[in-house]
């Protein structure tokens, strides 16, 4: 049992100062005071730190990704230590651009790994291409008979590396989605890669308008990768649409006009737009390519699973969004949109995923993950079994 004193909890919603009891892996009780004796818990002094749910990152190539440059150019997998430095409890993994040498096969094993490594860890299936290709047959299967599978994605529209499906392709997918999801009691979501073309968000709003599946099921993600897509996303967000804005970037992308995550949260708030239909993702280990007007590779950088937490702490500290309303967007938002039942808040009964940060700073001090401490004092205790 893990007793934490005195801490200032955040829910995310600001509860004050608390005490927090977990064990089992859960949380059992979130109390003003709690008083055990020492003999049978493990006592915390977290004056001085807040509270807050572990992050969830919905979006990461956990088995590596890229390759966009060519064979060299293929990003490595995610560590262990990678999750933790960034208070990531619980990761979504998804395969990008390349389906051939990436696997579904592969990235459930990858998941299973950080899962026994500590993490929770969810999947989606497919990837860039359409007809998706899935690991049993059909998305519906996937999502009916694979725990782990929770939707479909990242399949990519409005760019060039997309398959370029058709009204009818795309629909098709997106019902299978959903009765898959309807018929698993999972959010069968479709994470949906917005590339840089000028069709922006038109098949998804054309989906919405034509057919019956509602904008739930659409979570477009790179929202702010250019000042365009911005502006149309967030006119979609005001009307009730789901929109993702990616952490991971170089200052080359923000020096073009890519719309700082922290900032873009910031105007989509000050426009009007439901702080819930905003969620936040890394985009970790993916790989970040830089193409010329010609559609020429000029250079790769790799996505960062602690870029999530440091967007969400610039919007507070730079941006001046309201700490609970900035952590909605990596907690209880995707918990909430992927329906990941336990994750993303802090209260009786939830997983004990828990991150602690410092006051004053907002440094990630301690996290704690399935109520075992991963990190404390900002060391972190565990590794993964090859780093
Ligand atoms: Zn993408």
């Amino acid at each position: 049992m893990l007793l934490l004193k005195n801490a200032d909890v955040y829910a995310p919603a600001a509860k004050g100062r608390a005490d927090i009891l977990a064990a089992g892996g859960r949380i059992l009780r979130i109390e003003p005071s709690i008083e055990l004796p020492p003999a049978y818990v493990e006592q915390v002094d977290a004056s001085g730190v807040m509270a807050v749910p572990g992050f969830i990152d919905g979006h990461v190539h956990m088995m590596g990704g890229g390759g966009e440059g060519g064979f060299a150019t293929r990003t490595p997998e995610l560590m262990l230590s990678d999750a933790i430095r960034g208070g990531v409890t619980t990761v979504v993994g998804c395969l990008g651009t390349d389906g051939v040498t990436r696997s579904l096969a592969g990235l459930l094993a990858k998941a299973k790994a950080l899962d026994e490594e500590g993490l929770s860890t969810f999947i989606y299936t497919g990837h860039y291409g359409v007809p998706v290709q899935t690991l049993t047959g059909s998305i519906e299967r996937d999502l009916l008979l694979i725990d782990k599978i929770i939707g479909v994605g990242e399949v990519a529209l409005s760019d060039h590396r997309s398959n370029q499906p058709t009204f009818e392709e795309f629909a098709r997918l997106s019902a299978e989605a959903r009765r898959g999801g309807i018929l698993s009691g999972k959010a069968g979501v479709v994470n949906v890669h917005m590339g840089d073309g000028r069709r922006g968000l038109a098949m998804l709003r054309r989906l919405i308008e034509e057919t019956e599946i509602p904008a739930t099921q659409f979570l477009p993600t790179h929202i702010g990768r250019n000042p365009s897509l911005f502006e149309e996303g967030l006119a979609y967000a005001k009307a009730g649409g789901l929109v993702d804005f990616t952490t991971s970037t170089v200052p080359a992308f923000l020096d073009e006009g890519e719309v700082k995550c922290s900032a873009g949260l910031r105007r989509m708030l000050d426009a009007g737009v439901d702080a819930a239909n905003i969620t936040f993702t890394s985009d970790g280990q993916g790989s970040l390519p830089d193409f010329d007007a010609h559609g020429r590779l000029r250079r790769l950088e790799i996505g960062r699973v602690t870029s999530l937490f440091a967007e969400v702490r610039d919007a507070v500290r730079v941006e001046g969004v309201p700490l609970a309303t900035a952590l909605q967007v990596i907690t209880s938002n995707p918990a909430r949109i992927l329906k990941l039942r336990g994750k993303g808040a802090l209260e009786a009964g939830a997983d004990a995923d828990i991150v602690l940060l410092d006051a004053a700073s907002l440094e990630i001090d301690g996290v704690i993950a399935k109520g075992r401490w991963l990190m404390k004092a900002r060391t972190p205790l565990v590794r993964g079994n090859f780093e």
